[in-house]
């Protein structure tokens, strides 16, 4: 099997999948119990949670440790904007976000909040012309993401933050970081509110984290035993000690992992680039574990499914929209066959280089049978 959709979810590393087991056996107090067992489990989530803090170089009261990344961006902008409405009743966010970003979007729309979507460049990156235009006195929070999931286009966080702390120093500023975590160098200090997931840095599925500076407020979507819990019940105490284990195992030699995803990126797109009808939808700031291409004359739901005969497996576009044409795409060049014909190709730096030569034979020979067959 070669697979290449590590954006769309990573396999569990064998030790987070140790310690998860070991965790699920070992500790199945509630932390909340008032005996032995409750205190064991207590101590362990406090030495995890200690753990996130420290890698995310926050404190441990500025998390929430949420189901994924989609919950905290709803804890996150809903939380905020309920919060904060009293202050003004506008939000902004780009036109490359994920999916569920737009869902909460639309709800707040159906609140009453007015949603205003900010200009992308052809090179992926925030109109900051038109970002001025769009933060307002009245803007509660921007929301933009760190990482774009299709094209892998990275914004300039502290940049953006300048530009709305000008426009408006009140406004609240909410990155969803989850494609770029574990990737390249970002530090949630450079927002006020974070998204992460569990299952995209290698970790288990069903965990994902919310950063919250210390100064901000937001209104809890969830209602339990302890007032103002972002997230009441009872800690899954397994996934989170998994999750900060795949943590801080994403965050290390960050660079090295960069530079062996890079030269995959090179190879393919050098390989491609042979092809006059493929197109490749990245610029200088596209990070390199994700390769967006548009084969301009073959759906990519065809391609995709001839791949996978050969047990080749990589996207369309994100796993949450894999049948709508690209967004992202289209914001940057928008070209409708562009944007409808896109194959995402994610990397890691565990993906061998036997991986890419066989995805790009199954590639060769897919990709001229079916052109032949146009
Ligand atoms: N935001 C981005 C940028 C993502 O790529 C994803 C996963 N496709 C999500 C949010 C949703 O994450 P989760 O599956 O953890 O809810």
């Amino acid at each position: 099997m070669v697979y290449l959709d590590y954006s769309a979810t990573t396999p569990v590393l064998p030790e987070v999948l140790d310690s998860y087991n070991k965790v699920t056996e070992e500790y199945f107090g509630n932390p909340n119990s008032l005996h032995s067992l409750g205190i064991k489990s207590n101590e362990l989530l406090t030495s995890a949670k200690k753990q996130i803090a420290e890698l995310l170089n926050i404190k441990e009261t500025e998390f929430t440790i949420t189901s994924g990344a989609t919950e905290a961006n709803n804890m996150a902008l809903i939380g905020a904007a309920l919060t904060y409405r009293r202050y003004g009743n506008r939000i902004v966010v780009s036109k490359m976000e994920h999916p569920s970003i737009y869902g909460i979007c639309k709800f707040l729309e159906r609140q009453g909040f007015v949603v205003d979507y900010v200009n992308v460049t052809q090179e992926g990156v925030i109109d900051f012309d038109d970002l001025k235009r769009k933060v307002t006195k009245d803007t509660i929070l921007v929301s933009i993401c760190a990482v774009n999931s299709e094209t892998g286009a990275r914004q300039p966080l502290k940049t953006v933050r300048q530009v709305i702390r000008k426009n408006n120093e009140n406004c609240i500023f909410h990155s969803d970081m989850t494609q770029a975590i574990g990737k390249v160098n970002v530090s949630v200090n450079d927002v006020d509110l974070a998204s992460m997931s569990g299952h995209k840095i290698y970790g288990p599925k069903g965990i994902g984290l919310l950063f919250k500076n210390k100064n901000l407020v937001l209104t809890p979507l969830l209602y339990g035993a302890h007032e103002g819990e972002l997230h009441p019940g009872t800690p899954a105490l397994p996934l989170i000690v998994a999750f900060a284990k795949a943590l801080r195992l994403a965050l290390k030699d960050l660079a090295k992992k960069e530079e062996i995803v890079r030269k995959y990126n090179e190879k393919i797109v050098a390989h491609l680039s042979e092809y006059s009808d493929i197109l490749i939808n990245s610029s200088k700031y596209c990070i390199p574990h994700i390769l967006n291409i548009s084969l301009m004359n073959i759906k990519p739901e065809t391609f995709i499914h001839a791949l996978e005969g050969d047990e080749v497996y990589v996207s369309s576009n994100t796993a949450c929209s894999s049948l709508e044409p690209s967004a992202s795409v289209m914001n940057m060049y928008g070209n409708e066959i562009r944007s409808r014909t896109t194959i995402r190709i994610s990397l890691s730096h565990l993906t061998l280089p036997s991986e890419i030569s066989e995805f790009l034979d199954s590639f060769d020979k897919h990709y001229q049978e079916l052109a032949n067959l146009k």
